[in-house]
């Protein structure tokens, strides 16, 4: 078979990597993806969009220098580095975990660009988290960088190595700075997915109650395979550059499950919120991007509103 390209997808196994893997091989690429796991269970999501069959899965991390080394080749066009602890929260936890697979393995993907001088494009996934708390103004890419947490901080090294490998060695690599987004692949551990699959369980069981910290929280929200779309658009242009990836719209948590609520035509009865057990010390109030010249560059722009993901996640689980 005649491949277009051949990409390299880190954290092929989470949200964002199987959906690549499926935008990828519809465009005509060879697609390779590393997991630090190659159970079944961990496969779900490239299960789940029928890819699994057509891509070559490979075991390793980027954070073990050699292993990038070994990957990595001349032949390789593309490189999309999406693996790393994608959870503010256990970043509290486990700030080392989420330095060493966020900052870490980025680097150990630079330095093998630059020791063998090879031309690979390198996508580096950045986080809008590394903006800080500002429920007001939209960020932009010039905006000041203050991280809130050590996954924040992460974020921001990560960026700051890629822009700098960028400038000094002439390396093609440059990050999207996303913002939250959503899809049915999304991760249980993230409280829009167990706002869903709770009310669910409502909806079946009146006795189920759904219980949540602050739902005063703002986010822009945005629906994942148009960040897809965005990130591969951002590794065809001539010249690398950093993009914000968002929706440039903000909504609370509140106005999330209210809109859960409503679809599924279920009572308030069985919310509870302000529960301190789920009650985060740390938070951002709120932050959302402004994607004017994203959509201009990159000729793109969101093909889905908040009220829309919501609808197709829940009619996901439904139908
Ligand atoms: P997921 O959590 O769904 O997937 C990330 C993948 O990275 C996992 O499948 C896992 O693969 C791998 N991974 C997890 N922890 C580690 C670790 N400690 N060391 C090495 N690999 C690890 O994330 P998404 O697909 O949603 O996000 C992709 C990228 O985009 C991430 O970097 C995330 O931080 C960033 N991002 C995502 C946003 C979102 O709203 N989804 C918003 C902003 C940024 P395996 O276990 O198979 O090795």
């Amino acid at each position: 078979m005649k491949y277009k390209k051949t990409a390299i997808i880190f954290g092929i196994t989470g949200q964002d990597g199987a959906y690549l893997s499926h935008f990828l091989l519809q465009k005509g690429y060879r697609v390779i993806g590393v997991t630090r796991n190659k159970s079944p269970k961990n496969l779900f999501r490239l299960k789940k969009l029928k890819v699994i069959k057509k891509i070559m899965i490979l075991r390793g991390v980027a954070t073990d220098l050699k292993f990038c080394k070994k990957v990595i080749n001349s032949k390789i066009n593309e490189i999309y580095y999406l693996a790393g602890d994608s959870s503010v929260m256990k970043s509290f936890e486990t700030p080392d975990i989420s330095l060493k697979s966020n900052t870490e393995g980025i680097l150990n993907i630079l330095q093998t660009l630059k020791q063998k001088k090879y031309k690979s494009k390198l996508f580096n996934a950045g986080s809008g988290q590394f903006y800080g708390d500002n429920k007001k103004n939209f960020y932009n890419i010039n905006s000041k960088i203050d991280p809130q947490s050590p996954y924040g901080v992460s974020k921001a090294a990560a960026y700051w190595l890629v822009k700098i490998y960028r400038e000094k060695y002439d390396i093609y690599c440059c990050t999207g700075v996303l913002f939250n987004h959503e899809s049915p692949l999304r991760s249980k551990e993230f409280v829009t997915k167990k706002i869903i699959d709770t009310a669910i369980k409502i909806k079946k069981d009146r006795n189920v109650i759904l219980r949540l910290g602050n739902v005063n929280i703002y986010r822009d929200w945005g629906w994942a395979p148009d960040y897809i779309r965005a990130i591969w658009l951002m590794m065809q242009r001539n010249k690398p550059r950093d993009f914000l990836i968002g929706s440039g719209k903000t909504h609370s948590l509140n106005d999330f499950v209210n809109e859960v609520f409503k679809y599924l035509n279920i009572s308030k009865k069985n919310l509870k919120t302000n529960v301190s057990k789920y009650k985060r010390k740390i938070d951002l109030r709120g932050y959302k991007a402004n994607i004017t010249d994203t959509k201009k560059k990159l000729k793109w722009k969101p093909t889905l509103k908040f009220k829309a993901i919501i609808h197709k996640m829940i009619n996901n689980e439904l139908f």
